[in-house]
């Protein structure tokens, strides 16, 4: 697309009318894309960016596939809309398939339109279940914008949120592993996650076991550090959980849905929650859906007691065919596969070379195509290469490599001190490469 005017266009509409999320309304420069396909899209302007966040991690599918298009446009000729409370025939379609490729026992789908909505009524269900209140999460971890979400995420973007008062004030927060930067100055994995289990097992008993409804964590930290759990403190989780009667849920808003190589991440450790939220990935975000898929004996307590929730838009009909087209199609096309493929086999030793080359990267970690570099001032010291939950001038450097990738046509995330590299799962190793290269173009001019 080369239509400057149209672009221009389109930026001033932005700018007059739009108020952008998470964002100073005068410091953001929103681009204006014209269209998308695969794993690029465009602006108005002829310049093509290679999509290395998937958006906002949730088009794993990559842009525009066709099935799930088509899909859209069938549905949409077909019945547009239809109120949670009729029975609909691509609603339980998407609910059998996802609860399909859920672990047994978790047999039943309520359908959200966000992962912040799923995190939402996965912990009512906790509460209502259990009769108790409190909820336990990892200080780094995201589970969304609404009040109860936000004060279950640990990272920077829950403390504006608890000073305006509008966080719910019964979350407590733990440390999860996190072997780069212990908390517990441990040296191995192993011992990581023994003394991340321990810690655990305090806090629940100084918070009081009785008193906690729900534990929920990412089962792979996204958004808020890229940690992927070491072997043993999944099932060491759910253990503690079992033992003192709360509801363990696996947010599965970003690492579910092939981001790791599997359908879900549990799947990497077997592990069964009670309750496990998702989102994005489900049908790649081509029409908002979320939900939270339900054990039986959280099924049990509604069979004869009403549930006191719902959404006007629960299992939205565009939304479901858009979820059904996209498991159907990531199956058929083995999406799943490929994406642990270029984890195994691209990612993981290209990742590893540019370390060696690279004295900013500390650490290197991911599963699948969902991974992150962490950058340091000083690789023995480890100094972050900006502060933690650093904004404004701290966070130029950071700064500086996502705009050297973007002028390379190149579309990352930051967060933190770490570029995220999470590309959609149909990502060859010749856009891998594309994408690297640039990346260490852009890490050479830094140093
Ligand atoms: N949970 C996790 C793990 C997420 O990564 C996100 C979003 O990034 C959410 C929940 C919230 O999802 P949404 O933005 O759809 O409300």
């Amino acid at each position: 697309a080369n239509q400057p005017e149209l672009g221009k266009q389109v930026r001033a509409a932005d700018r007059a009318h739009v108020f952008h999320s998470w964002s100073a309304q005068d410091l953001i420069d929103p681009l204006p894309v014209a269209g998308a396909e695969g794993s690029y899209f465009w602006d108005f302007e002829g310049n093509r960016y290679l999509d290395f966040s998937s958006q906002l991690v949730n088009v794993n599918i990559g842009h525009q596939h066709p099935k799930v298009v088509a899909a859209i446009q069938e549905q949409a000729a077909r019945l547009c809309t239809i109120s949670p409370v009729m029975a609909n025939d691509v609603r339980g379609e998407a609910a059998a398939l996802v609860a399909g490729h859920a672990p047994d026992g978790l047999e039943h789908v309520l359908f959200t339109n966000s992962g912040a909505e799923a995190v939402e009524n996965a912990i009512r269900m906790a509460r209502l279940h259990t009769g108790r209140v409190k909820v336990l999460a990892p200080y780094r971890s995201y589970h969304g914008a609404t009040s109860t979400a936000i004060a279950a995420t640990g990272d920077p973007r829950r403390i504006a949120n608890e000073a305006a008062g509008h966080a719910d004030p019964h979350v407590r927060h733990f440390f999860g592993p996190y072997l780069y930067r212990s908390a517990f100055n441990a040296t191995t994995e192993a011992q990581e996650c023994e003394r991340a289990l321990a810690h655990l097992e305090q806090v629940i008993t100084l918070e009081g076991p009785a008193t906690i409804a729900a534990l929920i964590m990412e089962t792979v930290v996204g958004g808020s550090g890229l940690h992927v759990p070491p072997d043993g403190y999944l099932a060491g989780v759910r253990d503690l959980c079992d033992r003192h009667g709360i509801v363990m849920i696996a947010d599965e808003v970003m690492a579910g849905f092939g981001r790791t190589g599997a359908w879900f991440a549990l799947d990497h450790w077997n592990v069964t929650p009670d309750l496990i939220t998702f989102a994005k990935g489900v049908n790649s975000g081509y029409v908002p859906l979320g939900g939270v898929i339900i054990s039986g004996p959280i099924f049990d307590t509604f069979r004869e007691r009403p549930y006191p929730g719902g959404l006007t838009y629960s299992g939205h009909p565009l939304a479901c065919a858009a979820a059904v087209a996209t498991i159907r199609a990531m199956e058929d096309e083995k999406t799943v596969e490929n994406a642990a493929h270029i984890g195994t086999d691209v990612l993981a030793p290209a990742l590893r070379d540019l370390k060696a080359r690279h004295q900013v990267i500390g650490d290197v970690r991911g599963l699948g195509v969902f991974w992150a570099l962490e950058l340091v001032r000083d690789p023995e010291t480890r100094e972050p290469l900006v502060p933690y939950a650093a904004a404004g001038a701290q966070a130029r450097p950071i700064q500086q490599l996502v705009s050297d990738c973007r002028s390379q046509g190149l579309w990352i995330l930051a967060n933190g001190n770490r570029l995220h590299i999470t590309p959609p799962c149909t990502v060859t190793p010749e856009e891998i490469a594309e994408g690297l290269t640039a990346i260490d173009t852009a890490l050479t001019a830094l140093n």
